[in-house]
């Protein structure tokens, strides 16, 4: 019975990635900034326009276009929202330095001076200095200053495991980054189950009330996810964030209209 209903909240999680992750136009269409431009769960949220206001349309083109700024963007999705995170390579760009031979060659004390005169800092100035540090050293050293070319023709485990050489990323990151390449640019196809979720806390929100999980463990969620979804557990990763932030909120979940409500036992 459990088995069966934890692969019904599998089912659904799938069916809201197909219907709402819409296929993707151009090249790091990241569904975090398409978020911004949309108003589909927040109709009369008084948020909503502050929130599509967060990220600035040269912004979000640069995340867009730019690989290093989508490597500098993912690798500061911790400890800060993730709205800010993508701002941090658009701040860097304003400061003239979003330039991976130009990062490598700054002293970690210029580094941590870089980031402090951002408009959006990484919470942690000192270790986001390293990750910068790490994240130029890896690009221009190990990839000849070709960011795209740390993932391109190769596996996301491969990808993952070069991302994870830069200091504070560790697999949650390294897999969002191939499950957003997987998603929005058709990479790693025939290889998705190298593809793991990020269980960060929204993820694991969804996990634990809808019973794939009993508790917020990482590894648990992890597992869940390999488990219930062997061919590409990266799949149950962007459903259940989305869910996490529209209905599956901390505090007074939206169960009638979510879409999992058929569903969920709603541990509460
Ligand atoms: S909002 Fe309610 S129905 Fe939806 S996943 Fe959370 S607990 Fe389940």
């Amino acid at each position: 019975m459990e088995k069966k209903r934890s692969m019904s909240v599998v089912e659904k999680l799938k069916e809201h990635q197909k219907k709402e992750y819409r296929e993707a136009d151009h090249w790091y269409n990241l569904p975090s900034i398409r978020k911004l431009s949309r108003d589909r769960h927040r109709k009369g949220n008084q948020n909503s326009r502050s929130d599509r206001e967060q990220l600035p349309r040269d912004g979000r083109n640069l995340i867009h276009t730019n690989p290093l700024a989508f490597l500098v963007g993912a690798v500061f999705n911790r400890g800060v929202h993730w709205k800010k995170a993508w701002e941090i390579p658009c701040c860097i760009n304003q400061k003239g330095k979003l330039d991976a031979s130009k990062l490598a060659k700054m002293k970690k004390s210029e580094l941590v001076r870089l980031l402090k005169s951002l408009r959006v800092k990484p919470r942690y100035v000192d270790q986001g200095a390293e990750t910068l540090e790490d994240v130029a050293t890896l690009v221009e050293r190990d990839f000849a200053g070709d960011t795209a070319a740390i993932w391109r023709d190769a596996s996301p485990a491969s990808v993952e495991k070069r991302l994870q050489r830069i200091r504070y990323v560790g697999p949650g990151i390294a897999s969002m980054v191939t499950r957003i390449l997987h998603d929005d640019c058709g990479m790693f196809r025939g290889q998705e189950q190298e593809i793991d979720i990020k269980p960060d806390v929204r993820v694991r929100r969804v996990f634990e009330r809808t019973g794939l999980t009993n508790s917020k463990s990482e590894n648990e969620a992890r597992n869940a996810a390999w488990r219930l979804n062997p061919d590409f557990p990266g799949e149950l990763d962007w459903p259940a964030f989305d869910i996490g932030g529209e209905w599956c909120v901390a505090s007074n979940p939206r169960c009638p209209s979510c879409p999992l409500t058929a569903v969920c036992p709603k541990h509460l």
